[in-house]
């Protein structure tokens, strides 16, 4: 479960930073005096976390422990990443005091046009439809990736990273409680593919943990690309199969698309958050540009003093990112096929100007893009088209630093938990659906085109303290990704927090007006006060991402980390330190009330000991139903009593408030209407038996 500890309290009472007395950059406190020295390395899974430290143990630098723990992870985490998919590597070289990203990216194959996910009617084919057919396939380029990382910034060859990956392969792994979770929610999808059912069923029942996973198609592969390189992959045997398997499944990929795959190498976006740079994912992933907004959105009010996870820092970080996501999906694609306005975005006077639009006290439901490209002084290249988000995906995200001060931060996937569903036959891999983070319907920069790379939401990141990297950040989740990123970095900047409780600590996710997603561990009374600005949270809290982080203290040479628990996340560093992530709570199903309450359609969140019919008529305690409505109470209204507790007619105070009421008896719901331009202002309504908050 995600909490904060009390520390955190006690920093903030005595207004002292945790940072100063233990090291000399954030995200470090007392409690972590064994840092490690000689590298580390923060994964999902602990198996690929071993190959990693193994590699920089026996003297590989981050690029090569980096290969290898891909590698692996495509055994042992093969729902999430693998050389069926892509990814964004950010690879610090302290050597040339450079920062580069190696994209790697699935690429559109030629025979596809805008039209590609639309049915004879025009319309978009639904997203469960659309992702597990062969025309949601990307052409890979993780393996190229890797490949191009280690030749140009690493120091081991791809024969000899492959090698814990192929053992693993071979031999087995036990089933950890993360990948059986995941088997089991994807079983229809499995079921569906031969291949994927021979190697993660057992008689069409899911693995379960503990349960010991042998691919030998997949060893079998690792073995040729061993051999022959990533030609085995792109004008091989393997390539062969995948484009027979995938032409057989509807895509139009060719031998052609995969020869002609390149990977690119490309200048990180850069911008500062109070002081520290912060050096994230190019496009054609919307991630960095996004993280830098809706940090710069944020820079411009007082994070530290409203606390970490209080409604007040909601409240801003939701409207900042309604902002941040409203430009990321009207300008940001793939670079190559449309200019993105990459200076215009992070302008301060245009940051300033969106940062304006936000009310401090209301939800705002009008967010619009703005129009960064006035501070370029040039005109969009394509009119936005709003899009509709995908479900939320995952994919995975490791962080690595190595002894002589290299950092890796690297989030790499196949979209989908087991991508498009389609596994290679004979050679053991699954297939992306990469293809899906195309805008379904044409017209916008991200439509669907030959040859480009769709738009995504990875945010591996750097950050710097005085030009020098301290710290490596990233997270899956699709768009969630950017909300992970950019909370757990203001949790470690401005909430002071030491990194495993900035991963730790429950976050939001909000694309857009007013839904609000949540996890598990934020306080009713946030949720409350919260909805009665507006905003509206999900009825049930739901995981968001998996953030891995690694940490230097460039004074001291000590290296720490943080890893995620929603999997078996793992840091190890080389010499000393280690932490392994427990396996949270079931998300239990809340006792249902007496009744609903709805405001404006949406439920709000009251436990069943809150609500009390008395004499057919519903009530809610007081203070609950006060915060949840926004109102405070007079002194003359009446309460009642019936247990330590006190309890307000909910018709009543709703009338008096100025709310449209109507009660469903038979239903059990009481429904609420009001406008949000009916909402008063404290000294609006000073007479009143109840006055709004
Ligand atoms: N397809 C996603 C993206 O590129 C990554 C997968 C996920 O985590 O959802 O943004």
């Amino acid at each position: 479960m995600k909490y904060l500890k009390s520390l955190i309290l006690v920093v903030f009472m005595f207004g002292f930073t945790v940072t100063s007395a233990a090291a000399s950059v954030p995200g470090v406190d007392q409690s972590m005096k064994k840092g490690a020295t000689k590298g580390i390395v923060s994964v999902s899974h602990p198996l690929a976390a071993e190959v990693g430290k193994k590699i920089l143990e026996e003297g590989g630098n981050a690029v090569d422990a980096a290969a290898a723990i891909q590698l692996s992870l495509n055994v042992v985490e093969p729902m999430m990443s693998g050389i069926g998919g892509g990814g964004f590597m950010m690879i610090y070289n302290k050597a040339e005091d450079k920062i580069t990203m190696i994209d790697s990216r699935e690429i559109a194959p030629k025979n596809v046009n805008p039209e590609l996910f639309l049915d004879e009617k025009g319309k978009p084919i639904p997203f469960s439809k659309r992702h597990t057919t062969g025309k949601a396939v990307g052409v890979p380029g993780t393996l190229k990736g890797v490949e191009t990382a280690l030749e140009k910034y690493g120091t081991m060859e791809l024969a000899e990273v492959i090698n814990p990956a192929i053992k693993q392969a071979d031999k087995g792994i036990k089933v950890n409680w993360s990948m059986a979770k995941y088997i089991d929610e994807n079983k229809q999808k499995l079921q569906n593919n031969e291949a994927a059912a021979s190697v993660f069923l057992l008689k069409g029942q899911p693995l379960k943990k503990g349960d010991t996973l042998v691919q030998t198609d997949l060893a079998k592969t690792f073995k040729l690309i061993q051999k022959q390189g990533s030609e085995a992959f792109y004008t091989g045997e393997i390539g062969e199969s995948m484009i027979k398997e995938v032409q057989k499944q509807g895509g139009t990929m060719t031998a052609e698309d995969l020869e002609n795959y390149v990977v690119k190498e490309r200048e990180p976006v850069k911008s500062t958050y109070r002081g520290y740079e912060v050096v994230s994912a190019a496009p054609p992933s919307s991630g960095g540009l996004t993280v830098l907004q809706i940090l710069k959105l944020m820079e411009g009010y007082d994070v530290k003093k409203m606390g970490a996870n209080s409604p007040e820092y909601f409240h801003y970080l939701t409207e900042a990112m309604h902002l941040a996501y409203a430009d990321r999906a009207a300008y940001m694609a793939d670079e190559d096929f449309y200019d993105v306005p990459k200076k215009g975005l992070l302008n301060e006077t245009y940051i300033k100007e969106r940062r304006a639009l936000i009310n401090s006290n209301r939800a705002t439901a009008e967010i619009k893009e703005g129009d960064p490209w006035r501070y370029e002084g040039k005109e969009p290249a394509l009119e936005s088209t709003v899009k509709e988000e995908n479900p939320i995906g995952q994919t995975t995200h490791f962080s690595i630093i190595d002894k002589w001060g290299n950092f890796v931060s690297y989030t790499t996937t196949i979209e989908q938990v087991f991508g498009s569903g389609i596994m290679v036959p004979g050679y053991g891999f699954m297939l992306n659906n990469e293809m899906t983070d195309f805008d379904a319907a044409p017209g916008g920069v991200n439509q669907v085109e030959p040859g480009k790379r769709p738009r995504s939401s990875m945010s591996p990141t750097l950050l710097l303290k005085d030009g020098q990297p301290f710290m490596a950040i990233g997270s899956p989740g699709g768009p969630t990704i950017i909300a992970s990123v950019a909370e757990t970095i203001m949790n470690v900047i401005d909430h002071q927090m030491p990194i495993q409780e900035a991963i730790l600590t429950p976050r939001i996710y909000s694309a857009g007006y007013p839904t609000v997603r949540w996890e598990p561990g934020i306080d009713q009374n946030t949720r409350l006060e919260l909805m009665a600005k507006g905003h509206v949270f999900e009825e049930k809290p739901e995981h968001i991402g998996n953030v891995q982080a690694v940490i230097l203290d460039n004074e001291t040479g000590k290296m720490y980390g943080g890893a995620d628990n929603t999997r078996e996340g793992t840091v190890l560093g080389v010499d000393r330190f280690f932490y392994k992530s427990k396996e949270p709570k079931e998300i239990k199903e809340e006792k249902k009330g007496p009744f609903i309450l709805k405001v404006n359609g949406a439920v709000y969140p009251y436990t069943a000991d809150q609500m009390k019919l008395i004499d057919g008529k519903p009530y809610i305690q007081s203070d609950k139903l006060l915060l949840g409505l926004g109102l405070i109470k007079s002194e003359d209204l009446e309460t009642y009593k019936p247990d330590k507790k006190s309890y307000l007619p909910v018709i009543t105070v709703a009338n008096g408030a100025g709310f449209k009421v109507e009660w469903n008896e038979e239903k059990k719901e009481i429904l609420l209407e009001k406008d949000s331009s009916d909402y008063d202002h404290p000294d609006d309504d000073e007479d009143g038996d109840i006055i709004t908050n």
